[in-house]
Parts: structure tokens; sequence; C-alpha cells
């Protein structure tokens, strides 16, 4: 067994943290305030070699891993999770292309992801099926050589900015189980018959773009189907495996930035003649804090060191998912108490991060969905 990083994960975790902290502070309220997303970063983040790293060498990526991947995460959102998380989501649904495309598809969708050429998008979410994954109905009918697509999707990251989406379709409804009745298509977001309408005013991670979709008799070739017809749940649940280590990251990097503000400012703040550091209530909250995320940090970097090594552990995945998303959520809202009235002011930055903390609860599976997988997986499903 052996817990210590290699020299070069240190230098990635080096590397991000001197660009996240030499860039971010600069943008961050003013994305959060105007609700927009950082172009330019992102760009500078894909040359100097920060986004998709997971991707492999044939693809144009740089073929680290998904820890690597956690890791950069956990230093882009320790400094600020806005920001942070429109840098790196600009990949969120590549995965899907490498775990189940086609040499094709991988060889012309993901390149121009990592150079930061493109920008991409899954979208599962639909006004009426959010848990429920399975009851997904935007509609994928065959057409000679194409697919037509009509429905909505909600909620969906990179919507309006996004080249092309992974869209989960309902292309065998006919099918017995309802988890053999999806399939993942590629929908470029240039089509006739696409809209996307920006869904403004959100708590949190507001530099990031969430849309709603449209799609009106929507012709894709049967060549952009990812994957196996009739495998699209399959193929989700197994993209989720890839993708929810990486959001315990965010948590533990949202959490880390946090207390790091928090201790800073408890040394400095005093009252009744004293530094608040100083109370035993502080020490044991920032004690609490610490072994928190701690903790959260190893089940992300076990969940996805396992995952690197072609062994994902599901259960594992979800502890990390619920308990990083829980531990973030509880450390913004101690530390925000810990700085007063001053952290419930917009000019501190303390606010910002308690509401960009809550959404780590809510997408990629909520707690509670995370908890049914912990649970299933050790009671049977019942
Ligand atoms: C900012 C943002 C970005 C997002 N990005 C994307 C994206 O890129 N792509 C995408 O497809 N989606 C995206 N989502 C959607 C997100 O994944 C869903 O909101 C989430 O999965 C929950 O679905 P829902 O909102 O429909 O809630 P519901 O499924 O209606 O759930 C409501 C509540 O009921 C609970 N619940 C539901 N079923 C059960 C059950 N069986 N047992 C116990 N409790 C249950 C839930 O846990 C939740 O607390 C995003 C959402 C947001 C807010």
């Amino acid at each position: 067994m052996d817990f210590e990083l290699s020299e070069e994960q240190k230098d990635i975790i080096q590397a991000a943290r001197e660009f996240a902290e030499g860039e971010f502070p600069e943008i961050a309220e003013e994305c959060d305030r105007n609700e927009e997303f950082p172009r330019n970063l992102w760009k500078k983040a894909c040359q100097l070699g920060f986004v998709g790293v997971f991707i492999k060498e044939d693809y144009g990526g740089s073929g680290l891993g998904f820890l690597e991947h956690c890791l950069i995460n956990e230093e882009f959102w320790r400094v600020d999770p806005g920001v942070g998380f429109s840098i790196l989501s600009s990949t969120f649904g590549s995965e899907m292309i490498q775990l189940f495309g086609t040499e094709n598809q991988k060889k012309a969708l993901l390149p121009p992801l990592v150079k930061g050429e493109t920008i991409t998008g899954a979208a599962i979410t639909e006004p009426d099926a959010g848990s429920d994954v399975a009851s997904i109905a935007t509609r994928a009918v065959p057409e000679e050589g194409e697919y037509i697509i009509n429905g909505a999707k909600t909620f969906i990251t990179n919507g309006s900015i996004a080249h092309f989406i992974q869209v989960l379709c309902l292309t065998n409804p006919e099918a017995e189980s309802r988890h053999q009745r999806h399939s993942v298509i590629t929908v470029e977001t240039n089509r006739e018959g696409f809209e996307a309408s920006p869904l403004k005013n959100k708590m949190g991670i507001r530099a990031s773009d969430t849309a709603e979709l449209t799609f009106t008799d929507v012709r894709v070739p049967r060549e952009n189907m990812i994957g196996k017809e009739g495998q699209g749940f399959q193929q989700f649940m197994v993209f989720f495996d890839h993708t929810r280590p990486h959001i315990c990251a965010q948590a533990v990097g949202l959490a880390q930035g946090a207390m790091e503000k928090a201790i800073k400012h408890v040394r400095e703040r005093r009252q009744f003649g004293k530094p608040l550091a100083s109370f035993q209530a502080t020490q044991f909250k920032i004690a609490e804090m610490a072994t928190r995320i701690e903790a959260a940090r190893n089940l992300y970097q076990k969940a996805a060191w396992m995952l690197d090594r072609g062994k994902p552990d599901p259960k594992l995945i979800s502890m990390a998912k619920w308990y990083g998303g829980e531990v973030a959520v509880g450390v913004a809202d101690e530390v925000l108490q810990l700085h007063g009235g001053y952290g419930y002011i917009g000019d501190y930055g303390i606010e910002r991060l308690y509401r960009d903390a809550k959404i780590l609860e809510i997408y990629e599976g909520t707690k509670e969905i995370e908890k049914l997988v912990i649970a299933r997986s050790l009671l049977g499903k019942g």
C-alpha cells in the first residue's frame, strides 16, 4: 500500500494551483455577478494542458488518468468553483465518446476539445425525468440513414455554448426492460431544429453555462450513435463511474479553499481581547473541518485510483460523491459562520462559496440517489 502521490502528480497539483491562484481571483467575482463563461481563460487552460488530461494521447490528450483530472479539479475549485467548473466541464460528455465511441468518432471529436477549439456536454435530464433516468422521453426515430430527434432537456451544462452534445434518447420504447430502451446520440448544436435557452439566475457556479434544450425534428446521421442502440442507460451508468469521482474532488477543493480562508480570518479577527482562533469552540470547528476534508480527499483519490486501474467500484464512487458534497456544504456553512456578518456580505467572497457548494449535492446524482446506490450494493435491490 502506498498513499504517496507520484512526483508527476505533485507537479500537476503545483502547476494547477499556480495557474488558478494567478488567474482566477481577478475575474471570479465578475463572472459570478454577470453569469459569464470565462472564455479566454478556458482557452488558456487548454493551451497549458489542464483540460481533458484523461483523454488518451492517440486522441490529442495527455493520456493521464481520472485521478490527475480530479487533482486539477481540486486545485481549481480551491480557488474558485465557478471559474474552475466552467473550464474543466468543457469536456463533460467526452468520457462517453472515449469509452464507447468508434475510432472515427474519437479521432474527430476528442482532439479539438483538448486544444480549446470545441466544447461539449451530456444531456440526460428532462423536465419530467431527473433521478429516474430510465423514464427519459426525448425520442429518436430512425429514418433511412438518419435519426429524427424530438424532445426537451433541461439543466444542461454548456447547453448554449457547446459545439456538440451527447444526448440520451428513447430509441427502443418497445424493449421489455426499461433499461434497454435508450441510446446515446451526438447532436451537433448547429443542426436545424436544435435550440438552446440559457437558464439564468442560478444559485451558484454562475460562471458556468446551464441551458434548456429543445429538439424539433433534428436530423442527425445514424453514425452519430455512440455505442450500441438500446444500451444508452447502461453506458451512462458506466459514464457516471468516470465522472462522479471528480465531483468529490470539486467538493474537497471548495472545502479546502473555504477552510483556509477561515483559518486566516480566525487568526486575525479579535473579540473579547483575543483572536477567534484562541477559543476552543473555534479550534474544534477547524479540527472537524480538516478531518472531514481529509476523509473526502481519501475517498476520491482511492475511487479514481481504482478507476484508473480498470477496477471501478460504483459503491465507493457513490460514497465519495455523496460524502464530498456533504462535506463541502457543511464546511461552507461553518466557514461563513466563523466570518460572522462579514461572511454574509458579498464583497468577502464567502457567501459565493456557500452558494457554489449546494450544487455538489444535486448534479450527477443527488445525494439521495448516491445513498441508494450504496445501499443497493450492500442490501441488494430489495
Ligand atoms: C447547475 C446544474 C447543472 C446540471 N448539469 C446537468 C448536465 O450537464 N446534464 C444533465 O443531464 N443534467 C444536469 N443537471 C441536472 C441534475 O443532474 C438533476 O437536477 C439531478 O439529477 C436531479 O434531478 P431533478 O432535478 O429532476 O430532481 P428529481 O429527480 O425530481 O429529485 C427531486 C428530489 O427527490 C429526490 N428523489 C428522487 N428520487 C428519489 C428516490 N427514488 N429516493 C429518494 N429520493 C429521491 C432527489 O434526491 C431530490 O432530492 C444539472 C443541474 C443543475 C442544477
